[in-house]
């Protein structure tokens, strides 16, 4: 069946059928009109999911993607258009140029956590660049699941588009299909399968991952306003966010003031039962749910830490003075718990953040420029934002990804267009100016050899047309002086 399904993809991709950028807008505009359509059956879908509020849906997954399509509609011309490069001496009067060209299949695997924007996003980029494309959304968000592979074929071409729904087996067959670019978002240990399974068919692989991305608060921020933004960005979605601050690292002197800045934000947000409250969710499954639980397994926690299995509820949670080597650190929590360890100062805070794994995102509190500038650069991470978390993901001029443990590749905007594109080395050379490529040809002389040590001949470092008419007279000037050499010696 899957096999089916990625053959009849290739066969359409082959024709040349997702090629023409008037077919790629004419789909692209489609699927806004899909999300138009249907945000109420999506908000319903998140609803039944993950307990996602109305007001999150567009707030949390539509809004973006309509960004992205509405950029890539706009900008598509100008994206796979050839992209002309500097030239040498020897190609002065050739065309050299980039071409963005579709790479061919592409396999999207989408996580659960947004199920709509982490699926549909890539596949924005994949249909910009002309590729087909085979969705497989994830099985345990199952309503947002069984929702797209309904509406996705009344809206967009389900021979170059199809949506191949299931859990492991399922994508594990489509793992064994060759594909031309494989886009999985999820965690790292399936995201090592991925890549094994690319290795095969030496298929390219983009992998959206996660990790443990650290806020430090610096002592001197204003932590009225740090707290808000750090208790929306851990506690949104029910902390079920691969860019949620996982951990805060700050200086024993403030760690209660940061409790109570939390405590407060937390009663603003969400009212003294959060349980109640319309915008917080729940966690994906039982599964998740027990595995955090196991995670506060021991602590006595400074805010929240109630639970209710029933409805998979998990309170928003802080757990103070947390050592360096507890079990909640040495995972990706990716659930309402936040806790706090304390370090000494900002080289304390670098030295911890470095000696761990590459995160996906780094968040700094601070009005200090020498702070903000030492923890920029200082660490590595996939992205950082600065006195706000999660702010990064939001503009689309900006590549997302991670790096190291945390993934590999980037998308959104243009990021993704170029992502899943090839891009090709283009020379189409004349056949004039024979004399200029006679210093290839043998019999070598001196004088030939001479030439092509000149950096100009073959840097591309010819940028502009004066440049260009200068090289062409100093080229003209040293082939009539070489043929005067010539006649007086005979
Ligand atoms: P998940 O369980 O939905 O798995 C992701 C996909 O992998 C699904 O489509 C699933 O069918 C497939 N899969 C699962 N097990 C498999 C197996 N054994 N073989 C082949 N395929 C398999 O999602 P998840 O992994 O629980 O997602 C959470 C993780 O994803 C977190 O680590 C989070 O940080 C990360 N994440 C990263 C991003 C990002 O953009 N970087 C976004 C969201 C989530």
């Amino acid at each position: 069946m899957e096999m089916q399904v990625v053959q009849r993809a290739r066969e359409n991709f082959l024709a040349g059928r997702s090629r023409p950028l008037e077919f790629r807008v004419q789909q692209l505009k489609s699927l806004q009109r899909m999300i138009t359509d249907r945000q109420g059956e999506i908000a319903t879908a998140l609803k039944q999911d993950i307990n996602r509020s109305q007001y999150d849906t567009p707030l949390l997954e539509l809004i973006g993607l309509e960004n992205e399509i509405s950029l890539a509609v706009s900008k598509l011309a100008q994206w796979a258009a050839p992209r002309p490069v500097e030239k040498s001496l020897l190609t002065i009067s050739d065309q050299v140029y980039i071409q963005p060209e579709p790479l061919g299949v592409v396999l999207i695997i989408g996580a659960w956590n947004y199920p709509w924007a982490l699926t549909l996003q890539p596949l924005v980029g994949a249909i910009a660049a002309g590729n087909a494309a085979v969705v497989k959304p994830s099985e345990l968000s199952e309503y947002s699941a069984s929702l797209l592979k309904a509406l996705l074929p009344r809206y967009l071409d389900q021979e170059l588009y199809p949506v191949v729904c299931g859990g492991v087996s399922e994508t594990q067959e489509l793992l064994r299909q060759r594909f031309d670019h494989i886009f999985y978002t999820g965690n790292s240990t399936v995201g090592k399968l991925v890549m094994e399974a690319a290795a095969r068919h030496l298929t390219p692989v983009t992998l959206e991952l996660g990790g443990k991305s650290p806020c430090y608060i610096d002592k001197d921020v204003d932590l009225r306003v740090a707290c808000r933004r750090i208790t929306w960005g851990k506690f949104v979605n029910c902390g079920q966010t691969c860019i949620a601050p996982d951990y805060i690292l700050c200086e024993p002197s403030i760690q209660n003031r940061v409790v109570e800045g939390i405590r407060q934000t937390l009663l603003e947000f969400y009212g003294p039962d959060p349980k109640s409250s319309p915008d917080y969710g729940r966690i994906i499954n039982q599964r998740h749910f027990n595995r955090v639980m196991a995670l506060l397994d021991g602590y006595t926690a400074a805010l929240g830490g109630q639970s209710d299995s029933s409805q998979r509820y998990i309170a928003p949670t802080v757990v103070k003075d947390v050592p360096p080597h507890a079990r909640l650190m040495q995972e990706e929590i990716f659930g309402p718990l936040l806790p706090i360890v304390t370090v000494s100062d900002i080289d304390d805070a670098i030295h911890f953040i470095s000696e761990r794994e590459k995160p996906l995102a780094i968040y700094v509190f601070s009005s200090n420029k020498k702070v903000i500038k030492r923890m920029l650069a200082e660490t590595t991470s996939g992205g950082v934002t600065v006195n706000d978390v999660m702010m990064h993901y939001t503009l689309n001029s900006l590549p997302f990804g991670g790096v190291g443990q945390s993934g590999t590749g980037r998308y959104h905007g243009k990021h993704t267009f170029d992502q899943l594109s090839h891009h090709r080395a283009c020379l189409v050379k004349s056949l004039g100016m024979e004399e200029v490529n006679m210093v290839w040809y043998p019999p070598q002389n001196h004088q030939k050899a001479r030439r092509v040590s000149d950096p100009k001949l073959l840097n591309g470092s010819v940028h502009s047309t004066k440049d260009m008419s200068l090289c062409l007279v100093s080229l003209a000037l040293e082939y009539c002086l070489l043929a005067l050499c010539v006649c007086l010696c005979d």
